[in-house]
């Protein structure tokens, strides 16, 4: 027998599904705390429904508006647009807030400005978040379906099952080259037919992003990394388990190196050159593969590692890659900078 959900936990789910800030529910009827109604809810397309009927699509507009403004008045310092002002351009400049309590500096600054400096602390406290969530929200707005409920719910419309576009991070190994190689290259028409129906005069990242998907070079291209180069993304996974042998580690990165050298075309050949080259010159991953060689019983007569027995052995399931990310970087000033060097994917 089929298990029959109950109202409210249909309801909970919408909540959960559509987010916690657009419907509310008491369990028996879903509110939308946009349009501040409730929200006919007995079946799911009623509530997709709703949410891109006109009425609600310009009351978030309203709200998104009104809660910009509300942040800004909420400054009871009359020079707060100075201080935001001010917070901005030292922040996007990378000139440490606490530089202010330097008297030359400060001194020069009221005397050429004409205006009270405030104190670092009150900048900090005030003004750091603002400019932050200023920058953050601008940043949704350019993302295509991210964040967006109404392009989200486009999507799901018309390919239910299809998984969201993957989110790239630069940091992370083979982010872009699978979003690339098994996402976009092997979903490229449902994703254009998604692009294609939604309003392209709503947003400029609609607009880009349709120029590209009409773009028949970028097809091209995404058939050329996916055959040629999309292997790439599965070695990284493969090295990115800490339960592998040290013999099965340089196993896989002499794999890639020789399907590199298999593959063609002028981007493939100037890739295997640059990954043998940095192979060649990394005399860690030779002492890595002579230890290999001792552990597999290979007579080497070379004493260079200076290792004993012992230590010898404990490389047995060593890895050989060491990926560092440095996520405690500042997301301020990575924010904050310029939008010619500031990628949304840094924060
Ligand atoms: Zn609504």
């Amino acid at each position: 027998m089929p298990k029959v959900q109950s109202t409210s936990a249909k309801l909970r789910q919408y909540v959960e599904e559509f987010s916690s800030t657009v419907f509310k529910t008491d369990g028996k009827t879903l509110f939308c705390n946009i349009c501040e109604e409730a929200v006919l809810s007995n079946k799911r397309f009623q509530v997709t429904q709703h949410l891109s009927t006109a009425k609600h699509l310009s009351n978030s507009t309203r709200k998104e508006k009104m809660k910009q403004i509300f942040i800004k008045d909420s400054f009871e310092d009359q020079n707060s647009e100075f201080s935001l002002d001010l917070c901005l351009a030292f922040l996007a400049s990378d000139i440490l807030l606490w530089k202010l309590h330097n008297t030359t500096f400060n001194t020069f600054l009221q005397k050429y400005i004409g205006k009270h400096i405030p104190d670092e602390s009150t900048i900090r406290k005030k003004c750091v978040s603002v400019l932050y969530n200023e920058v953050i929200d601008r940043i949704r707005k350019e993302i295509v379906f991210l964040k967006a409920p109404s392009r989200v719910l486009k999507f799901r419309e018309l390919f239910r099952e299809l998984p969201l576009p993957p989110q790239s991070i630069p940091t992370r190994w083979g982010t872009w080259l699978e979003a690339t190689s098994y996402y976009y290259a092997d979903n490229f028409n449902s994703i254009k037919s998604v692009l294609l129906s939604l309003n392209k005069n709503t947003a400029k990242s609609i607009k880009n992003a349709i120029a590209l998907f009409e773009n028949r070079n970028i097809q091209n291209d995404l058939a050329y990394i996916k055959s040629n180069l999309g292997f790439i993304t599965e070695s990284i996974l493969k090295l990115e388990n800490a339960s592998l042998l040290l013999y099965d580690n340089l196993e896989i990165v002499e794999n890639t190196k020789s399907k590199l050298g298999q593959n063609k075309g002028p981007i493939v050949e100037k890739i295997n050159k640059k990954y043998k080259n940095v192979l060649e010159k990394n005399t860690g991953l030779k002492a890595m593969s002579t230890t290999r060689n001792i552990l597999n019983g290979q007579n080497i007569n070379e004493d260079f590692l200076n290792l004993t027995p012992g230590e010898v052995k404990k490389f047995r399931y060593a890895k050989i890659t060491s990926c560092d990310v440095k996520r405690s970087v500042s997301k301020y000033k990575n924010t904050l900078r310029s939008n010619e060097d500031r990628s949304f994917l840094k924060i």
